[in-house]
Parts: structure tokens; C-alpha cells; sequence
């Protein structure tokens, strides 16, 4: 089955869809997105993901191309259109096409639109899960607004190569002060010895990350202890347990960084529950 976008208005199929080459998200990576999860066709948390994705466009002075709840239809639409039962849907939103100029065209022009889905293999993210994955840290590199989600993503794509070209899934970014900001594509967290969960606060240096806001209710429920607060990657080492956090692979576990096993080397037991249960603060729709 070829897979279908909803691009500016119109449903195509991929292999006919395309942009213009002065829309200002190719020229300048002037646009923003979000990526939801897809659990049982549904769409997860994406009151969340749409209030944020109001947020960035607005950070960026970009107009919301159509109200809410059309976006809600067009989503829903692409989801249905590809039959993706699991995996992610991807929303993409620039400033649209003028002649190219950095400063913003002088004549309101109207913003781009891009829907996809895609299927994920589950089993294969079970399989990841039950292992674990390992993370480099790296030094940040990247602007200071990381708060806003852009599609300007260089320094996060070179990031994971190079995590990659070293046998790990994910880099964390290390900022001047010593201390992890986030993961390339994802929310960084420990847990210390004594099961207290630590993460960083969101009023700096991160992306409020959608799975992190959830994970937040999800510790209170459980009665475990959450701590808002910048950690090194010494204090990573001598962790019980380590995780990032995405929507598209909610709770994952850590079990190696730099190098180092965190732990036993095994997914943590609070982890592993914190994943299994991650889902009862969702919101499917
Ligand atoms: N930080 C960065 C840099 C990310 O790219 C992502 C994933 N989009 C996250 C954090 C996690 O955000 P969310 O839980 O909303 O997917």
C-alpha cells in the first residue's frame, strides 16, 4: 500500500507529493512540528501536542494555517488513510513560499501544511525496551530557544550520528555549566539509588517534552518522588536506573552511558513499571 500526505489541502500520494522549493521551511527551517504516537489507531495526547504546537507557532509569529479542530480532522484523516494502528503521525507547519529573503515576507503569505503517518513495529520497540538502549554525552551546541519545537534540527541530527558511529541510540547534551540538558530527540531522566526520579527542570534548556508532563502525573500517582532539578553525568553514572523519554518511545530505558553500565546494566524496575503503566494519563482520542 503507498503511503498518503495531506499536503496543503490535499491528500497525495507520497511518491507524487512535494513542496514548493522557496518554501521558507526548505530554505530556512522556518517552520515548527510535532510528532504524536498512534495506539490502537488512536491518536495519543494530542490535546497536548496541539496546544504546544500553538505555542511554538506563536514563539515564531507563524499564523495556525486552519482552527484546531480542523488540524484535529486532518490528523485523524491521515491516520485513517495510511491504516496505522501503531506508530506516528508527523505535523509540519512553516511560514509558506515567498521569494527568498530572510526577513518574513512583507506580504502575508499562507503557512504550509504537512500531515504523514507511519506504522512502527512494536514488537521491535518491545524487543528495544527489554534491553535497553546506551547514550554518548556530548556538549550542547545548540540556541538557546530549544523550548520552541522547530524543524531546525542540525545539531539533534549530527548528535545522533554521532551516537550512532559510536554503538548508542541516543546523545544527551551537556551544557557549559556541566550539566544534561536532553536527549537529541528525547527527555532525559535517572533514577537514584534511593528511587528518587530526577529530571530537569523544563524552564530552561529543554523541550517540554509531552511523555514528561504525562510522566509527571503518572509519579505523583505512584507516590514516587520526581525531582526538577539539573543532574551531571557523574550523577548519571552512579544512577540506579537511567530513561529518555519520546512520544514515539514513551518510557525507555538506559543501560549504558559513555560506556558505563547504569545499575545492574538491565532496565530498572522502576523504569520498566513507569513504561508499563505509562499510558493511564493518556489521552486517546
Ligand atoms: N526533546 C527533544 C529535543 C525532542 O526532539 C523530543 C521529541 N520530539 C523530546 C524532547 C520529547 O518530547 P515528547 O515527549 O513531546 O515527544
Amino acid at each position: 500500500m503507498s503511503r498518503i500526505a495531506y499536503v496543503n489541502g490535499q491528500y497525495r500520494d507520497m511518491r507524487d507529493a512535494g513542496v514548493n522549493i522557496e518554501d521558507r521551511g526548505y530554505q530556512f527551517s522556518d517552520g515548527v512540528y510535532e510528532v504524536c504516537e498512534i495506539r490502537g489507531g488512536k491518536i495519543v495526547d494530542m490535546p497536548r501536542h496541539l496546544a504546544r504546537l500553538q505555542r511554538s507557532l506563536h514563539e515564531l509569529r507563524i499564523a495556525m494555517p486552519m482552527p484546531q479542530a480542523a488540524l484535529e480532522v486532518v490528523i485523524h484523516e491521515t491516520v485513517r488513510r495510511n491504516r496505522v494502528t501503531y506508530g506516528i503521525v508527523y505535523l509540519q507547519i512553516t511560514r509558506g513560499v515567498a521569494r527568498r529573503d530572510h526577513a518574513f515576507p512583507t506580504k502575508p503569505v499562507k503557512p504550509a501544511v504537512v500531515v504523514t503517518a507511519r506504522g512502527l513495529n512494536y514488537q521491535k520497540n518491545q524487543e528495544t525496551a527489554a534491553r535497553g538502549i546506551g547514550v554518548i554525552t556530548i556538549p550542547e551546541n545548540r540556541w538557546p530557544r530549544v523550548d520552541i519545537k522547530s524543524v531546525s534540527l542540525l545539531p539533534n541530527v549530527l548528535a545522533k550520528q554521532q551516537a550512532r558511529d559510536n554503538g548508542a541510540y541516543e546523545a544527551w547534551f551537556v551544557d557549559g555549566e556541566g550539566h544534561v540538558t536532553e536527549g537529541s530527540s528525547s527527555n532525559a531522566w535517572i533514577v537514584t539509588k534511593d528511587g528518587r526520579v530526577v529530571t530537569r527542570s523544563a524552564e530552561s534548556g529543554i523541550l517540554a517534552g509531552v511523555t514528561r508532563a504525562v510522566l509527571t502525573e503518572l509519579l505523583a500517582a505512584l507516590q514516587i518522588r520526581l525531582e526538577e532539578r539539573p543532574f551531571t553525568p557523574a550523577e548519571a553514572y552512579e544512577a540506579a536506573e537511567a530513561f529518555v523519554t519520546a512520544s514515539s518511545q514513551i518510557v525507555m530505558p538506559v543501560v549504558r552511558i559513555d560506556g558505563r553500565p547504569i545499575g545492574t546494566g538491565t532496565p530498572g524496575a522502576i523504569t520498566t513499571r513507569l513504561r508499563e503503566e505509562f499510558h493511564r494519563f493518556s489521552n486517546f482520542s
